[in-house]
């Protein structure tokens, strides 16, 4: 199997960069295809007690699709259940987007 942290690392960084790249207003064709992406990821991430966790976590809150802040709101909430499941620093979601789309320094 995958090394789940490494994965985890190069995962998260494809997610929160797929955030920061979702219009402010997308049309509903990209609303459409972010919400099948993450449900697809759901299915097909290769750390499956990760998966399972992902999709629980999507069936008690759906993702919302109709905006780049409240997607990067709902996935840092998610980065962060993993992160206090796993006994990690909970992240200031307030700062999201100065991580992951204008950038800074790890
Ligand atoms: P990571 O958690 O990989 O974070 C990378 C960088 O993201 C950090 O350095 C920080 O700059 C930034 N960051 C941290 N928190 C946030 C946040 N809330 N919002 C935005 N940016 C943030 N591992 C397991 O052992 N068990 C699991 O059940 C598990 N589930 C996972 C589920 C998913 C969907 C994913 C993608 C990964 C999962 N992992 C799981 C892996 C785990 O989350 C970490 O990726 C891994 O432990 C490496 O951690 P890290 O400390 O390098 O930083």
């Amino acid at each position: 199997p995958p090394d789940v942290e490494a994965l985890g690392r190069s995962t998260w960084t494809l997610l929160h960069s797929i955030a920061a790249s979702y219009p402010e207003a997308p049309s509903r064709a990209q609303q459409s295809d972010l919400l099948g992406f993450v449900g697809l990821f759901g299915r097909l991430y290769p750390c499956w007690v990760c998966a399972d966790d992902f999709q629980a976590y999507m069936a008690r809150r759906a993702p919302p699709v109709a905006s780049r802040r409240e997607f990067g709101d709902w996935l840092c909430a998610a980065h962060n259940d993993v992160n206090r499941r796993l006994g990690k620093p909970e992240f200031d979601c307030a700062t999201w987007e100065q991580r992951w789309r204008s950038g800074w320094k790890d």
